[in-house]
């Protein structure tokens, strides 16, 4: 079992990641809905889909299908055709299966509850966690690619997120410094995406203007290597 940051470090790391998030987070138009369905959709284009594609299908898709209910009323051609593009089609079909599902006994919009969004097609642990974080506020983690990285970068540089077994300790450890408001937590989770996808990217870490840096095992091992072999 890893070790859980001590609260008062949790803390720091959150204050942290939140203050430079304001000051250099992207302004992206799901950031400016908590419309469930539009987070919703931004979520499944974002996956596997850089954040200069999406958008403009984002806009296009959510004209076209205003609704969750709109949606579930139309072909799944038609929602292909809006998808065309943007691959990985399972997650269009995915989405259709999901709006009749939520509509199919007269519901029109999505439960808040994770575990409720995770009985839905095409929705896994990160979908719902997302859901619930960036719609409706919620406390609610949540672990992708992006956020696994940075967290086992800062707090537990022995885990290895493709690892099953150290991916649910990252899960821990992102519900261990996660604020206790809900409002709090959704910047929270969008400034640890953020800085996984601009600052402590898969390819290259800025470490010098990472905002975490004086807390983070991954440079601290680092810079002490460094003073040990000068
Ligand atoms: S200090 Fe470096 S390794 Fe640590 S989180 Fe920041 S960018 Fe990533």
């Amino acid at each position: 079992m890893v070790r859980l940051p001590e609260p008062d470090v949790a803390r720091d790391f959150s204050r942290r990641l939140r203050r430079w998030f304001r000051q250099h987070g992207r302004d992206l138009p799901w950031r400016r809905t908590r419309d469930p369905y539009h987070v919703l959709v931004s979520e499944l284009m974002l996956q596997q889909t850089q954040v200069s594609r999406v958008i403009d299908y984002y806009h296009r898709f959510l004209a076209r299908f205003p609704s969750l209910t709109r949606l579930a009323e139309s072909p799944e051609g038609h929602v292909l055709e809006a998808w065309s593009g943007l691959g990985y089609y399972a997650r269009a079909r995915n989405l259709h299966a999901l709006a009749r599902t939520v509509t199919r006994d007269g519901g029109s919009a999505l439960p808040a509850d994770p575990v409720a969004l995770r009985a839905l097609p095409g929705v896994g642990a990160y979908t719902a966690g997302a859901v619930a974080s960036f719609a409706f506020e919620s406390r609610a983690e949540l672990v992708d690619t992006n956020v696994a990285r940075v967290l086992a970068r800062v707090f537990a540089p022995r885990l290895a997120p493709k690892r099953p077994r150290d991916l649910s300790q990252l899960w821990r450890i992102a519900e261990a410094v996660l604020p206790p408001r809900g409002s709090t937590a959704w910047t929270h989770n969008q400034a640890l995406m953020e800085l996984g996808a601009l600052v402590c990217t898969a390819r290259i870490r800025h470490c010098t203007r990472c905002p975490v840096r004086r807390l983070c095992r991954t440079r601290i091992a680092e810079l002490a290597s460094m003073d040990v072999t000068r």
